[in-house]
């Protein structure tokens, strides 16, 4: 399941690339089924705001208990999207590549939020790849004090 959740996040991350964006895609798990998508948008919305978990969050639309969710994500989440996670009490959290200068990993666990980071060779490969191929996509999603080398 682990793997199925995490390969959606990926394709979720190639379709952003496909549409003119960063590689970076989450989805939104609710005892077991997909209940939220998405990929950052950034690039082709112009919305700041449109990260990956972000996107995935809204998709899901208003749940009345997040307690049993949990986001899988192909990136660590930056601490906009950390803070969501906090705010609606995301009680699990699945990161895949967690190569970025800012870790929200403590920030997350010390609100008591569940974190894995996979270390995933994939999500590691699309981002690499992505951002050899269109650099230029990556400086505005990242968000002042957290733009990656
Ligand atoms: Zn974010």
């Amino acid at each position: 399941m682990l793997e199925m959740y995490m390969k959606t996040a990926i394709a979720e991350a190639l379709k952003g690339e496909a549409e003119g964006g960063s590689t970076i895609g989450a989805v939104l798990i609710q005892r077991g089924a997909i209940v939220g998508r998405g990929h950052n948008r950034v690039n082709q919305t112009g919305n700041p705001t449109t990260h990956a978990e972000m996107e995935a969050i809204r998709d899901a639309g208003v749940l009345e208990d997040y307690t049993d969710t949990e986001l899988y994500t192909t990136m660590m989440p930056c601490r906009m999207c950390a803070g969501a996670i906090i705010h609606f009490g995301i009680r699990t959290v699945v990161i895949g590549n967690s190569q970025v200068v800012n870790r929200t990993v403590e920030y997350m666990r010390e609100a008591g939020v569940e974190v894995f980071e996979l270390h995933d060779p994939e999500c590691i490969r699309i981002r690499a790849e992505g951002h050899q191929r269109h650099p230029e996509r990556y400086l505005p999603t990242a968000g002042i004090g957290v733009r990656d080398k």
